[in-house]
C-alpha cells in the first residue's frame, strides 16, 4: 500500500471548491456532487489499496473524472433523439412528433394553473372533456366524444361499458395483435365482455354475425382495423357499412376500433386502405375509437367519438377514472385538433402530414444540403441515394414510402460499427443499415439537426 499516494488525495471540501465544482454545484445541487467526487475519491482509494494504482494523483485528472461522472449522472435518460430510420411514427421513438403549438399548449398548462375542470362562463366545476368536445364533433361529424390515456384504454372503457357480461361480435379475421401485447381478444375478456368469435380466418359472411345475435345478451358488434396484416387470396369481408345496417336491425351498438383514425383522405397522404374518422361515422359506426398520436399526429391519447348516449355512459363508467386523460395531453391535443380546422394550417405544421407529403425534389435538396455539410470531412464518404422509408411499424400500416438517403461510409468503421457509435453520440442518431449501407432517411431528419450529425461524424474518432 502506497501511503503517499493515499494522502495525495485530496479531500472532499477541499475537491468542491475547484471552479469546475462550484459550477456544478450551482446547475446540479451539492448532493450530487458530493456523491460523484465520493465516488472518484473511493475509487482511486481501492485501486491504491490494492496495488492497482501506480501513477502519482493527479488532481487535474481527478476532477475530470468527477466531471465525467455528474455529466453521466444528470444526463436525462429519455431524452431527444434523431430519427434517421425513415420510419414516421416509430413507437420505439415515441411515434408523433408533436407540432410547436401543441408542445406550447401542453407547457403553458404545465407551468400554469388552468381551466382543466372550471368554467370561465360561470365560475363553477367544469368538465375535461370540455376542451375537445366542439372540435371533435366539428371535425368528426359526431353526436359526442370523449378522450381517454390511449386507444387500448379506449377499446377497453367501450367494451365494459356497452357488454360487460354481455357478447361481443367480432370476426376471427380481426381477432389481432397490434403490438406491445394489445391483442384484442385479450382486452375484451380484461373488459368481462364475452368474445363470440365468427366466421374464419380469411372469410366472413353478414350471416355470420346474424346467426350469432341473440338478442338478451348481445352488448355489441365489433370491427377492428387490421392495419398491420393483410389476408389476400381467398378473402371476404363484412363491411362497416353492412355490419352497422346489421347493427341498426337488430339496435345493438357497432362499435369500430380504427387505430390509426385520421380526418382526411388517406389516398391523398399516399396511403392505402386505411379509413378515415368522419367516413366511418357517417357510414353508421356507433362509437369509434382511435389513436392520439398516430395518423393524427397529437398526444398519446385514446379518442372515443359517437353516439351521445353511449359515451353519457362511458362518462358515468368508474373505470374512466383511472385511465383519466392528463391536462397536458389534452392542452397538445387541443392545439392539434384546432390546426385540423384549416387543412393548409395542419399539412404545414402537424410533422406527420408534413413528413407524408414532402415531394422527393425537396427530398434531395435536403440531401445535398446535408452532404454538403461533409464535405470538409476526409474520414467520410456519402452518397445519395433513392430508398423506401415507412409510415410505421408494428401498429402502423407496413407500407413502403419512396424517399431519399444519404448513405455514409465511415474511414475504420464498419455499418454495424458507425451505427453503434452514432446511437451513443450525446444526441443519439438512430440510422438504419440496408445492403450493408448505413442510412440515413432525408424524410424524418430535419435540416436544424444535420449540424449535430455532422459534429457527431466529425467526433468518430474519440
Ligand atoms: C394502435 C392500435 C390500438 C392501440 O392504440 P394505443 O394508442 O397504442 O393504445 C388499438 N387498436 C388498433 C386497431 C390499433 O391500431
Amino acid at each position: 500500500m502506497d501511503k503517499d499516494s493515499l494522502r495525495a488525495i485530496p479531500k472532499i471540501d477541499e475537491l468542491l471548491k475547484e471552479p469546475q465544482m462550484i459550477m456544478a454545484i450551482e446547475q446540479h445541487g451539492k448532493t450530487v456532487v458530493v456523491d460523484c467526487a465520493r465516488s472518484v475519491t473511493d475509487r482511486k482509494r481501492q485501486q491504491i489499496i490494492l496495488g492497482n494504482h501506480k501513477e502519482p494523483i493527479n488532481r487535474n485528472q481527478l476532477i475530470q473524472e468527477i466531471e465525467a461522472l455528474i455529466k453521466n449522472k444528470m444526463q436525462r435518460h429519455l431524452r431527444p433523439v434523431i430519427n434517421g430510420t425513415g420510419i414516421i411514427l416509430h413507437t420505439n421513438l415515441g411515434r408523433a412528433v408533436l407540432s410547436e403549438s401543441a408542445a406550447q399548449a401542453a407547457y403553458d398548462v404545465a407551468r400554469n394553473y388552468s381551466t382543466l375542470e372550471y368554467n370561465i362562463a360561470t365560475g363553477e366545476r367544469g368538465s375535461r372533456y370540455s376542451h375537445v368536445d366542439s372540435l371533435l364533433k366539428e371535425l368528426c361529424g359526431c353526436e359526442s366524444a370523449m378522450v381517454v390515456n390511449n386507444n387500448a384504454a379506449a377499446v377497453l372503457l367501450v367494451l365494459n361499458t356497452l357488454a360487460k357480461h354481455q357478447q361481443v361480435i367480432v370476426s376471427r379475421g380481426e381477432l389481432v395483435e397490434i403490438g406491445g401485447a394489445f391483442r384484442v381478444p385479450e382486452v375484451m375478456e380484461q373488459s368481462g365482455a364475452i368474445l363470440v368469435e365468427v366466421g374464419s380466418t380469411n372469410k366472413t359472411k353478414k350471416s355470420d354475425y346474424e346467426n350469432a345475435l341473440s338478442y338478451e345478451n348481445t352488448g355489441a358488434l365489433l370491427k377492428v382495423h387490421t392495419s398491420n396484416y393483410k389476408i389476400i387470396g381467398f378473402t371476404e369481408e363484412v363491411t362497416l357499412q353492412e355490419l352497422a345496417e346489421i347493427g341498426k336491425n337488430h339496435d345493438i351498438p357497432v362499435v369500430y376500433d380504427l387505430g390509426s383514425g385520421g380526418f382526411f383522405k388517406a389516398e391523398e397522404y399516399h396511403l392505402k386502405d386505411e379509413p378515415n374518422v368522419p367516413e366511418s361515422i357517417q357510414t353508421g359506426a356507433d362509437i369509434i375509437c382511435f389513436s392520439g398520436d398516430k395518423l393524427l399526429g397529437g398526444p398519446q391519447a385514446g379518442i372515443i367519438v359517437g353516439k351521445k348516449k353511449y359515451i353519457d355512459a362511458m362518462k358515468k363508467n368508474p373505470l374512466t377514472r383511472a385511465i383519466r386523460v392528463d391536462k397536458m395531453t389534452l392542452a397538445a391535443l387541443e392545439a392539434t385538433l384546432m390546426l385540423y380546422l384549416d387543412r393548409d394550417k395542419a399539412e404545414k405544421e402537424i410533422p406527420i402530414l408534413a413528413n407524408l407529403l414532402v415531394t422527393k425534389e425537396s427530398l434531395f435538396k435536403k440531401a445535398e444540403q446535408f452532404a454538403a455539410l461533409l464535405k470538409n470531412n476526409a474520414m467520410i464518404a456519402c452518397e445519395i441515394i433513392e430508398d423506401f422509408g415507412q409510415v410505421g411499424g408494428g401498429s402502423m400500416p407496413n407500407q413502403m414510402i419512396p424517399s431519399v438517403c444519404v448513405s455514409i461510409k465511415a474511414k475504420g468503421f464498419s455499418e454495424n460499427a458507425l451505427d453503434r457509435k452514432l446511437n451513443n453520440a450525446e444526441t443519439p442518431i438512430i440510422g438504419r443499415i440496408h445492403k450493408d449501407l448505413y442510412l440515413l432517411d432525408m424524410r424524418t431528419i430535419e435540416s436544424k439537426d444535420f449540424e449535430t450529425i455532422a459534429m457527431a461524424l466529425a467526433n468518430l474518432a474519440e
